[in-house]
């Protein structure tokens, strides 16, 4: 994955449509989280959802060594970190889920992650969610034309080590577009003027991965999902973004789920 394909302002159109359409899976997954729902449950809304607007789920079908990814979501609970497998698992009060979709439809993928809480969360955790939030769009802002990769990856790191979380090192964000997963490699850690120079026209994905303790992860039995070694809360946002002269254009969006949010806790 080292080359790097620019993308044309028609190709950038249709990756938008394919981060749209994510935003909304999110959104109308976000609906149903709450204390006793599986997080299978989850996982079947997403698909019927992007199945009926014409398009197909990204990771289902996504394969590593030998195993093949089987879900349309990853969500990851708690101290996992990212690539949980739906299940039998139950949400309960206090818990945080990351959703984690991809869509591919015309030929490109759109790619985006929000943390949810269910319920009511600690102070402490609804900081970590907080910062990894605005930790992401301090990414963002920093991913221009003519700056670097490392600028991304510094200014996430700068923005959440003021609060002494642990940076996931292990994954990265990535170019994305024909395939799901392109170079560059977006890490969330780096120097500042390091990395590739950011051209008009490349589309990447930003996901800061924090943990409230330690940055170490490994790997569960299931062979996917990636966890806190000490057990401890982590949180995900990702945007899929495209680089132009001066700000880069958000493709996906969190307002949909954020309307969701809203309404739910006017409903309690
Ligand atoms: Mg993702
Ligand atoms: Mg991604």
């Amino acid at each position: 994955m080292s080359k790097i394909y620019l993308k044309t302002d028609e190709e950038i159109e249709l990756i938008r449509e394919s981060c749209l359409l994510v935003s909304r899976t999110i959104a109308e997954t976000g609906k149903y989280i709450k204390e006793g729902v599986s997080t299978i449950e989850l996982d079947r809304i997403a698909e019927q959802f992007i199945r009926d607007n014409g398009a197909k789920p990204a990771f289902k079908g996504y394969r590593k060594e030998n195993s093949v990814f089987d879900y349309t979501l990853c969500v990851s609970v708690n101290e996992q970190v990212v690539h949980g497998v739906p299940g039998s698992y139950v949400l309960k009060n206090g818990d945080v889920v990351s959703v984690d979709c991809g869509v591919l439809k015309n030929g490109f993928y759109g790619d985006s992650a929000y943390t949810f809480a269910v319920g009511e969360i600690t102070q402490e955790v609804k900081q970590l969610l907080k910062v990894t939030k605005e930790s992401l769009y301090k990414g963002i802002e920093n991913a221009m034309a003519g700056k670097r990769v490392g600028d991304i990856s510094s200014a996430v790191e700068d923005h959440v080590s003021k609060f002494g979380y642990g940076i996931v090192r292990e994954l990265v964000g990535h170019g994305i577009g024909r395939n799901l997963h392109e170079a560059p490699e977006v890490p969330n850690y780096g120097k500042r003027g390091s990395g590739v120079r950011m051209e008009e026209g490349l589309v990447i994905a930003i996901e800061p991965m924090i943990n409230l303790g330690k940055r170490d992860v490994k790997i569960e039995k299931d062979g996917w999902t990636v966890s806190a070694v000490d057990k401890k809360p982590s949180a995900h946002f990702e945007h899929t973004i495209a680089v132009k002269k001066g700000k880069a254009e958000i493709l996906t969006t969190f307002e949909y789920i954020e309307q969701e949010v809203k309404l739910k806790k006017e409903a309690v």
